[in-house]
């Protein structure tokens, strides 16, 4: 179809395009392997399976809450891997006369139709996409409105070249591409019926060349563009963390040359990777209790700037690490840092994974570990669990006391227990939080377990603390427990807070494997203590029908109830199932679920430490949950978090929602216990 001199011509463009391409991929690739290791090995089945899925199935956008973005994200998507074959074909075509991939089989008729039809559904995802950002322009899409803009005129010119030259060519070859029913409609609508095949071909060729130029630029554009997500994004999903998305990796204090991140090179090529990523939607955007309550924070903000910032210090990365200037304040601000509560909504929500809150973790844990800054009020906290072991100073010998209250036995007192119950700092030293250790004892004892506590012995877990940067300070309560469970024939350790859940089962075993002060036998006895939730604890209870129980009062005016799902237990540990089937099982099916629920659920705004830190800025983020609390209308509230059950209560109570009351499960359930038919003392 070419002349010989419009080969080379094209050859010249093919070649430019590529460099083009490929000289700011390699560049990026090239800025990964300068940035820090990360482990991402092991279950490549695993990983490629997922990926495929989440790319192939789109279930990448699909999995969330914007379902129409989903589906026309889902029509772009396929119509991008038709388009880039035809693009092949295209190139091909213009140096082998006629060539046409599966020729005129039925599959390349089949590949003709399809093509045709993508052409449509393309430009219909496209101007879903403009209307939405450009007319509707929800908050999500608050940034890179040019990027965009450019994007979907490239798709939009793209196709509709591919459009005409196709209709040229169905016109010029009446027998070829017969299934192809857009070209062929499109042919008879517009060209005259006297057209001539000299004009033909001289439309044929322009409408190549111009298809060919946009597509060229498109490509040469994408590397710079969020569209790059094409290629980023597959490969970060491949990457993802294959363990709990809470979990924390333990730093070596003595080893480690630098502590959490000071300065770009500190990142992970990881977190390179999940820059490169992000396609700007938004979506973790939306669901950021930090963000939705006016909080300086935006989880896109952060890794937008971080990616903007990686790619403009690139050189500085590669060579020089002392000219990189440090990313606080430079490129993040301690408001954003300190806005986290770690409920890990952003990364639940993300198409790609991105794990935002441990780029946060990381720069905090810089802030306070490297250069002591953090907000004031931390600095007694941090101290009162530096000296006593627990948030508010008060005596460790409290835990002892607390357990003889309840006619409970230390693990000294009982050496045969086969659990050990975690009465944790609020269980012991806060009110509210007493009455559910009350309750789990009550329910314990009730099952006939043989349990027991540590008493003073018990350290708070350190979960806030690490949280808060403070590695140092995590490490040393997480050693001191741990040496009190090392000499121990325990099988289990129930805990009623998703933070010391989340920390005993996720963070201390890798913590243990990092301390040279552990025995190998310790370590093996530490590795085999079950960490048990309380929900999978009660919830196993009433199936094995070990408790003995009653149908409790009526509930509230309307007798329905609600469940808050805790971030710890719910989103990060996948604990969602549990506590249903315990209320079920004492409530009845009144359930009335919370328009944020399950794995979506909203933080209560004390999770990364935030308990422990006044909330300036905003709105509180408790008032925004009790605020859909109180919409619900349910009277009776469900938790299954010291933390949350505090920040709720407080939030109620700011509203002014007096007449709403709010228990954790077990107290729900302990208040459904038969007394009359009690089994004998365990512990
Ligand atoms: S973890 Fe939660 S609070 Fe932190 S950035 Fe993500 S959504 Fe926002
Ligand atoms: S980080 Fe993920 S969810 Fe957030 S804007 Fe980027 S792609 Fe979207």
């Amino acid at each position: 179809m070419l002349t010989l001199v419009e080969k080379i011509v094209l050859t010249i463009l093919v070649l430019a395009t590529s460099v083009l391409f490929f000289f700011p991929v390699a560049r990026r690739v090239l800025l990964l392997t300068s940035l820090q290791s990360a482990s991402r090995s092991g279950s490549l089945l695993k990983r490629f399976f997922y990926t495929v899925s989440r790319v192939f199935l789109q279930l990448c956008t699909l999995k969330n809450e914007r379902p129409w973005t989903g589906a026309a994200h889902l029509l772009i998507f396929y119509g991008a891997l038709a388009f880039d074959t035809m693009t092949v074909n295209h190139v091909i075509e213009g140096y082998v006369e006629g060539f046409y991939l599966f020729g005129q089989s039925w599959l390349g008729q089949l590949f003709s139709a399809s093509v045709d039809l993508f052409s449509i559904t393309v430009l219909a995802g496209v101007t879903f996409f403009a209307i939405r950002r450009f007319v509707i322009r929800p908050r999500a899409y608050d940034t890179g409105a040019r990027d965009s803009a450019l994007i979907y005129t490239f798709i939009f010119l793209a196709v509709s070249t591919f459009l005409l030259f196709n209709l040229f060519s169905v016109a010029l070859h009446p027998g070829t591409r017969t299934w192809a029913f857009f070209s062929h409609f499109l042919a008879k609508s517009f060209l005259p019926a006297s057209i001539s095949a000299p004009a033909l071909e001289s439309g044929l060729k322009l409408a190549y060349w111009l298809h060919a130029l946009v597509v060229f630029s498109f490509i040469s554009y994408v590397p710079h563009s969020k569209y790059f997500h094409l290629f980023a994004g597959p490969v970060n999903l491949f990457f993802r963390k294959n363990r709990p998305s809470g979990q924390m990796l333990p730093l070596n204090l003595e080893t480690a040359e630098s502590f959490g991140a000071e300065k770009a090179a500190d990142f992970s090529w990881k977190d390179g990777l999940d820059a490169l990523a992000c396609v700007e939607c938004g979506r973790c955007q939306d669901v950021c209790p930090a963000f939705q309550s006016g909080k300086a924070l935006s989880p896109k903000k952060i890794i937008l700037n971080l990616e903007k910032h990686l790619l403009s210090e690139d050189k500085n990365i590669r060579r020089e690490r002392d000219k990189l200037p440090a990313l606080v304040p430079g490129v993040f601000t301690e408001e954003e840092i300190w806005a986290c509560t770690t409920c890990g909504a952003c990364l639940h929500v993300c198409p790609f994974d991105i794990e935002h809150p441990d780029k946060l973790l990381s720069l905090r844990q810089n802030l306070v570990l490297a250069q002591g800054r953090f907000p004031g009020e931390l600095r007694g906290f941090f101290h009162n669990l530096e000296a006593y072991g627990n948030p508010w100073g008060l005596p460790p010998g409290k835990r002892t006391e607390l357990a003889s209250e309840l006619g409970l036995k230390t693990l000294a007192e009982y050496p045969e227990a086969e659990y050990l119950l975690w009465l944790g700092c609020f269980g012991t030293y806060d009110d509210r939080g007493r009455k559910i250790a009350e309750a789990m004892a009550r329910l314990m004892k009730a099952a006939g377990l043989k349990f027991a506590v540590l008493g003073a012995e018990e350290h708070c877990c350190g979960d806030s603390a690490r949280r808060l940067g403070n590695e140092y300070l995590f490490q040393a309560l997480a050693s001191a427990n741990l040496k009190a469970l090392a000499g121990s024939n325990l099988k289990g350790l129930i805990t009623f807070c998703p933070h010391g859940y989340n920390v005993f089962r996720n963070d201390y075993p890798a913590l243990v494997e990092m301390l040279n002060d552990f025995s190998p036998e310790e370590k093996e006895r530490i590795r085999s203590l079950r960490v048990i939730s309380h929900l999978e604890l009660l919830s196993d209870l009433i199936e094995r029908k070990r408790l003995p129980l009653r149908r409790p009062e009526e509930p509230g005016d309307r007798g329905q109830f609600t469940v808050h799902d805790s971030c710890y237990y719910g989103r990060h540990n996948g604990l969602l199932a549990e506590p249903r089937k315990i209320l079920a099982a004492v409530l009845g099916d009144r359930l009335r679920e919370l328009g944020n629920s399950k794995e979506h659920s909203f933080c209560c705004g004390a999770g990364g430490g935030l308990m422990w830190t006044e909330e300036k800025v905003g709105k509180r983020v408790n008032h925004l949950r009790s605020e859909e609390i109180i919409r619900n209308g349910s009277r009776l509230v469900a938790t299954s978090c010291p933390f949350c059950l505090t920040m709720l209560q407080d939030g109620l109570r700011d509203k002014g929602a007096h007449d709403f009351r709010i228990m954790d499960v077990a107290e729900i359930l302990a208040g459904a216990l038969d007394d009359s038919s009690r089994r004998s003392g365990q512990s």
